[in-house]
Parts: C-alpha cells; sequence; structure tokens
C-alpha cells in the first residue's frame, strides 16, 4: 500500500509550493508508447546513425534516456505480461507466449494478476490501448475487462500492415469457409469487442486512434489519462510504406530499408501524438514513455549494437531497450540516466505519480523509481534483476547487479563488468569468483518462486518440457562448491 507520507511530489508540485504550504500535486497523464522488436541501435537518439527518428529524438532530447532500462522478458508476451502486473511472469505461470490457440483454450494472463490499467483506472484515469495486446483473448482476458476502458487493435501476437492485403486473404479464405484456420494476423481489427474496417497502414490506423483518444481526453482534462500505444511496429511482417521507405536513400541493404521505413511510421505518429497532446493542452501535463518490449533480430534488418544477442536471448541485446522518459519540467531534460532500471518499476512509479492505491495483498517485483531518476542515483544499488528463457531441456539465465552481468546459456556461468565491456565480450568470472557465486546464489532463490508454465507457445516446447521434467534448475545452478 502506499502510505500518503511516503509519496513523493512531482516537481510541478514543489514549483507551486507558497508559504509553507502544500499544493495538492497534479496527476500527469501517462503516454506509455512500446514499440515491438526494435533494436537497442533503431533510434536516433540511441545511435541509430542510418534510421532517422527526428520526432523521438526531439522528445528524448527533451527529456531523460535510460542506457540500462530492461524489459521483464526478452520476447512479446511474457515482457508486456511483467509490464503490465509488475510481475515476473515466471510466478504466475507466463514466461512462455500464448499459443496459436489460446482462444479455443480459453488460455489468458491468470486474472488474480491485477494490471497497472486497473490500478490507474481505479484511481480515476481515463486508461486506453491501442494496438497488440497478447495477453489473452477470451472475455475474461480482454483488455476492457483489464482495466482499459478503451481498446482498438488486436487481441493476438502481430499483424499484417497493409489491410488492402490483408483484407484480400481474409476473404479469400473464409470464402473457402477456412474462417476457422485463418492466420489471426489477417483478422479484422477490433473496437472494444467490435470487429472494424481497417483501411489505413497499421501503424498509421494505430496513430490516428493514439490521436482520437488523446483529442477525447482532453475533453475532460480534470480526468487524466493512461494510453498504453503498443505498436506491433517493427515486428514482423516486414511491411513498409514506399514513402518511407523513400526517407532512406542511403541505406542499400534491402531489409534494412524495410525495417527503417516502418520504424520511421512510427515517429511520424509520435509527431502526430504529440502535436494532438499540444493542441489539446495536455503536452506540459503528460509524461511519455517511450520503448521496445524486447531486443531485435538482425536477420529482419534490426541493429542491438553494441550490445550482444538478439530478440530471445538473456544477452544485453535480448532484453536492454532504449528508453526515455519526457515531461516538461519534472523530467529532467538532455540528461542520461545510467542506472538500472526495469519495466516491472513503471507500475508502481505510475501509481505513485497517480496518487494510487495497490489492492490489499499485491506484491511488485519492481520500485517506484522517481525520486532516484531525479536524482540521478541508483534506484537498486546491490539489487538484482533478473532474465530467464527457456530452451529445449535447459534455460538461459542473467542477472543484472550494479555493473555486473552474470549469465549462463546453458553452459559455464560468465561474469561481465558492463562499465567496461557492455558488449559482454571478456569473461571476468576467474578474477571476480565471490561476485558471481552471490549472484548465482541470489537468482536460485528467485528462480525457486516460479510457478510452472500454463502454457506452451508450440507443441514442441511443452513436448520437450514435460520430456526433460524442466526446469532442471539443479542444472541451471550448480553447486557452489563446484563451481
Ligand atoms: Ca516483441
Amino acid at each position: 500500500m502506499f502510505s500518503k507520507l511516503k509519496k513523493i511530489l512531482p516537481l510541478a508540485a514543489l514549483g507551486v509550493v507558497s508559504s509553507g504550504c502544500f499544493a495538492e500535486a497534479p496527476r500527469p497523464n501517462i503516454l506509455l508508447i512500446l514499440t515491438d522488436d526494435l533494436g537497442y541501435a533503431d533510434v536516433g537518439f540511441n545511435g541509430a546513425q542510418d534510421i532517422k527518428t527526428p520526432s523521438l529524438d526531439a522528445l528524448a532530447e527533451g527529456g531523460t534516456t535510460f542506457t540500462s532500462a530492461y524489459n521483464v522478458h526478452p520476447f512479446c508476451g511474457p515482457s508486456r505480461a511483467g509490464l503490465l502486473t509488475g510481475r515476473y511472469p515466471h510466478k504466475f505461470g507466463s514466461q512462455f507466449n500464448l499459443p496459436r490457440n489460446s482462444l479455443s483454450g480459453g488460455l489468458g494472463i491468470p486474472t488474480s494478476e491485477v494490471y497497472m490499467s486497473t490500478v490507474l483506472q481505479d484511481a480515476g484515469y481515463y486508461t486506453g490501448i491501442v494496438g497488440k495486446w497478447h495477453l489473452g483473448e477470451t472475455e475474461q482476458f480482454h483488455p476492457n475487462n483489464r482495466g482499459f476502458e478503451d481498446f482498438y487493435g488486436f487481441l493476438n501476437g502481430g499483424h499484417n500492415y497493409f489491410p488492402e492485403q490483408f483484407k484480400a486473404s481474409y476473404d479469400m479464405q473464409t470464402s473457402r469457409g477456412q474462417e476457422h484456420s485463418i492466420f489471426s494476423y489477417l483478422k479484422p481489427l477490433e473496437r472494444n469487442g467490435v470487429e472494424v474496417e481497417e483501411n489505413e497502414y497499421i501503424t498509421d490506423g494505430l496513430s490516428r486512434e493514439a490521436v482520437n483518444f488523446i483529442e477525447k481526453a482532453g475533453e475532460d482534462k480534470d480526468k487524466p489519462f493512461f494510453l498504453y500505444l503498443a505498436y506491433n511496429a517493427p515486428h514482423s511482417p516486414m511491411q513498409a510504406k514506399q514513402e518511407d521507405m523513400d526517407m532512406f536513400p542511403e541505406i542499400n541493404d534491402k531489409k534494412r530499408k524495410v525495417y527503417a521505413g516502418m520504424v520511421y511510421a512510427v515517429d511520424r505518429g509520435v509527431d502526430r501524438i504529440v502535436k494532438a497532446l499540444k493542441d489539446t493542452g495536455q503536452y506540459e501535463n503528460t509524461l511519455i514513455v517511450f520503448l521496445s518490449d524486447n531486443g531485435g533480430k538482425p536477420n529482419l534488418g534490426a541493429n542491438n549494437a553494441p550490445l550482444a544477442g538478439k530478440k530471445g536471448d538473456v544477452l544485453e541485446g535480448g532484453f536492454r531497450t532504449p528508453m526515455f522518459f519526457h515531461w516538461p519540467d519534472n523530467v529532467a531534460e538532455n540528461t542520461v540516466y545510467e542506472h538500472p532500471v526495469t519495466t516491472l518499476d513503471f507500475f508502481p512509479t505510475f501509481a505513485q505519480l497517480a496518487g494510487a492505491e495497490l489492492p490489499d495483498g499485491k506484491q511488485l517485483d519492481g520500485k517506484d523509481i522517481w525520486s532516484y531518476l531525479i536524482d540521478g542515483k541508483s534506484a537498486r544499488e546491490g539489487e538484482m534483476i533478473y532474465a530467464m528463457r527457456h530452451r529445449f531441456g535447459y534455460s538461459d539465465a542473467s542477472a543484472r547487479k550494479d555493473n555486473w552481468k552474470a549469465i549462463t546459456t546453458g553452459g559455464k556461468w560468465r561474469l561481465y563488468d558492463l562499465s567496461n565491456d557492455v558488449a559482454e565480450q571478456n569473461d571476468v568470472s576467474d578474477e571476480h569468483p565471490f561476485v558471481l557465486r552471490e549472484m548465482q546464489a541470489e537468482m536460485e532463490s528467485w528462480a525457486w518462486t516460479h510457478a510452472q508454465p500454463l502454457w506452451f507457445h508450440i507443441h514442441e516446447e511443452g513436448t520437450n518440457w514435460r520430456e526433460k521434467a524442466m526446469p532442471r534448475f539443479h542444472e541451471t545452478f550448480p553447486p557452489l562448491n563446484n563451481n
């Protein structure tokens, strides 16, 4: 529970303090922009040399960028489950992506896990989600029953981008009587449970809906909003508008050019959204957070430089994300925050800014980072951030603590000093055996809190899990005297 005494006032509130009397802190609107499979070096503000993202870069420059922001998991479903619940998805059996037949299976993130959206809605926020859901399709898991008043988008893990193409495929398969087996990426989008006809390139359609939401929210400024804008770009299928690709005549690699166009479409959308915030007088009191849900896939044109690894890995490139916070007069501009944070921190941080009460018994794995962010100090000195991805018969596991990174990808544990080796090239476990042992031991304790998976993304994963009697943590975490 949040105690009022512990509540930290945003700087805007401090600015209106007069004669020893504290004014009520204005509660910010919260705009959470999540991209999908965006690489660490795929936005200008985070080092992209070839992809232009002027709108995102302007926001990043007017705010604080994070160099060590981590996703909860290196791929989509568990990352999003962690973000919205504020808890490691392994603890509630959601450590795999939902299977394609999750609808018929009635599968989804357990409703016993309260989402951030519900807490903000209960605190009086106008809540909306635009874009990709990927957390369950049946009624009890639907966004409208999980704290979001408005939903526009698709419930599955992705979507094709050009309506004229996906509608034609959908219509053809429907006319053949194949509607039950049509790939979800081709199905119509929906608004609050009702099918709609989307006629724009999907990224543009989602930007349009975000603008509409912001305009609607602007009609009642006494009621702050929370908008979760979950673009599926630049997730596959790799489909960009020609005009967006034409922005990059100097990119010759075909995959990179398509990818760049998809990212640029997001940037164009963000420009429209910023304009809508300004036009409706909400820009000054909106916290804008931008990030990706996991690392990029280089084979599809992404670039995670200078990090090693890619989407799905517990190397830094798998789950360290480009990120910024922007809120005029409240978040420092032109500032870089280098200490480790995780998207698990969003729930407690946003709840505090919103003055929201947490449900009794709600357990959170992250922490309210606001005062640390303002002071430029680490929010978790000596504390760990974990990543674990199960593979066939073993697990990839890693932990970040201060400048240290401990990692196993099925074999020997390695230790890296990220302060001078962000690319994880120089294993220093022999020089610092006790650092590694302590991190392993802490991570093993964390691992014992995990629940068995409630589902598997593909058949082979489930078969293998059972045949190999996973999770086999006795192998992931070797006896300390034997390492
Ligand atoms: Ca993703």
